[in-house]
């Protein structure tokens, strides 16, 4: 086993890969920017690097200083977390160059997937069921017109480089169409470099159901089921859940067979994500996320397996520890991104957390990294924290998050906890397999 990872991230994830490492016995480097030498995942890592000021392409995405932090302290792998250089091919590259294990992918995995036009021209390749659209990027606004007359209004225009729910808008004609391809190719240059769109059929009202996968460099090639995410705002996750309701069997191992077969077919290596849209009982490919994703701990609590140790694991180039016949997912588990907004106006907020108290109780996790007195900054993501609650049945959980969110406190800043609570007191909730657009529809009347 290795025996020092760096983190490059910060914040909960920062946090929960740290608690790996230390239970596989490995000692851990904390990266941080100026405003976060006193954050939680600094403070429990074994050693820190302060690589930059505040501006996250000063800090958190230099990769340059991330290696120069890997020499200094002898780390011999770095665990990108989500977000920032997560999803980087040259990150990954430049490490290999540097005789350092990425722990991920392999970096034309990431290549391949980071460009949802390749990927999605890849799964349809391998027999993944793909959302209608273009198969290669847009060159000209005829172009667009064709094939967004084929597929029929609406349809909507996607970055091909984009990534957390920014670089779409959806259109209803061709006028709106020819106005907004510019905004859409100027802001997915300025946000991920790169101006790439293509188009894809407008799926009205479906579900968004991900698959989780897991591979070694043995020849272990597994699913972990499936998550449910359809409670978003603005295209960003709000509440996921595993298993995902009212979907029958049948129809779900289907799917994960695609999916393993394409995985063997790339000879994948790490923890994916393939995500789809679901309407009328079938699948859609969107995107592959080749990361460890925010909502895996619901995952996690399903299985009974460490998808964070697993990992490191694989990436260390040992076989998983178990088989496809004995991941028997579990009673039903709920996640609730607690962000640091306002419930009724969603503006971010930042400043100085007064009392922290955390839920607790049987099954109950709580994946944080504030405390009381910390200073939330300005300058990154807003997620506080995901508060995962599981039980025997879907109601259960549901019963249990309720409990905990009336549990939790965080005073000072605002939150989004009463939206949680709304949302998991709603009928429509309750009964289970609501669209991605349900929550942004009834958001005023919850
Ligand atoms: P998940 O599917 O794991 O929930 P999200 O889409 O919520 O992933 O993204 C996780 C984090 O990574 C968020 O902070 C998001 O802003 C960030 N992120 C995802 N993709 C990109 C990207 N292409 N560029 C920049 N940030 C990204
Ligand atoms: P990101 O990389 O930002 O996560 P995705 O392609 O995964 O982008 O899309 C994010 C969300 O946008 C999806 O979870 C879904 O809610 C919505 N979405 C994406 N594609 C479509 C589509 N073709 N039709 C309807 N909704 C879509
Ligand atoms: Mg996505």
């Amino acid at each position: 086993m290795f025996d020092k990872v760096l983190i490059a991230n910060r914040g909960e994830i920062a946090v929960r890969i740290n608690r790996a490492c230390q239970e596989l016995g490995i000692s851990t480097v904390a990266i941080h920017s100026e405003a976060d030498s006193e954050s939680m995942h600094v403070r429990i890592a074994d050693e820190s690097v302060c690589i930059g000021p505040n501006p996250v392409n000063k800090s958190y995405l230099n990769a340059h200083s991330i290696i120069s932090a890997c020499e200094i302290t002898g780390a011999q792998a770095v665990h990108p977390g989500y977000g920032f250089l997560s999803e980087n091919p040259s990150f990954a590259k430049m490490l290999e160059d540097h005789k350092l294990t990425f722990i991920g992918p392999k970096h034309s995995h990431i290549q391949a997937m980071g460009d949802k036009i390749q990927a999605k021209k890849i799964m349809k390749e391998f027999g993944v069921p793909t959302v209608p659209g273009s198969d290669k990027a847009i060159e000209s606004e005829k172009e667009a017109i064709n094939i967004s007359k084929e597929i029929g209004f609406p349809v909507l225009i996607k970055a091909s480089a984009g990534g957390g729910g920014r670089g779409m808008k959806v259109v209803q004609s061709e006028i709106e169409l020819r106005e907004t391809i510019p905004i859409i190719k100027q802001e997915a240059l300025s946000f991920f470099g790169n101006d790439a769109i293509y188009i894809e059929k407008f799926i009205d009202s479906p579900r968004h159901i991900e698959v989780q996968v897991i591979c070694d460099q043995h020849g272990n090639f597994l699913h972990l089921h499936e998550r449910d995410c359809s409670i978003q705002r603005r295209n960003q996750k709000v509440i996921e859940e595993a298993l995902a309701p009212g979907i029958d069997n049948e129809k779900k191992e289907k799917l994960f067979s695609i999916c393993v077969n394409a995985m063997q077919k790339m000879e994948y290596l790490g923890l994916g994500t393939l995500e789809f849209l679901y309407k009328d009982g079938e699948f859609y490919f969107m995107e592959m996320n080749t990361r460890l994703q925010v909502e895996h701990p619901i995952t996690e609590m399903l299985t009974r397996i460490d998808l964070v140790r697993e990992q490191i694991c694989v990436a260390h180039g040992e076989k998983i520890f178990t088989t496809q016949e004995n991941v028997k997912p579990l009673g039903h588990s709920i996640e609730c991104r607690i962000n640091a907004e306002g419930s009724e106006d969603f503006k971010p907020s930042a400043g100085t957390i007064g009392l922290f108290h955390p839920p607790a109780g049987n099954g109950i996790r709580l994946d944080t990294f504030i405390y009381s007195g910390y200073k939330v900054p300005h300058y990154y993501d807003n997620l506080l924290a995901k508060l995962i609650a599981t039980g025997r049945t879907r109601n259960h959980a549901i019963k249990r998050a309720l409990r905990s969110l009336n549990e939790i406190v965080i005073d000072g800043i605002d939150t989004n906890i009463n939206l949680h609570k709304k949302i998991l007191l709603s009928k429509e909730f309750k009964i289970g397999s609501v669209s991605i657009n349900w929550l942004e529809n009834n958001i005023t009347s919850l």
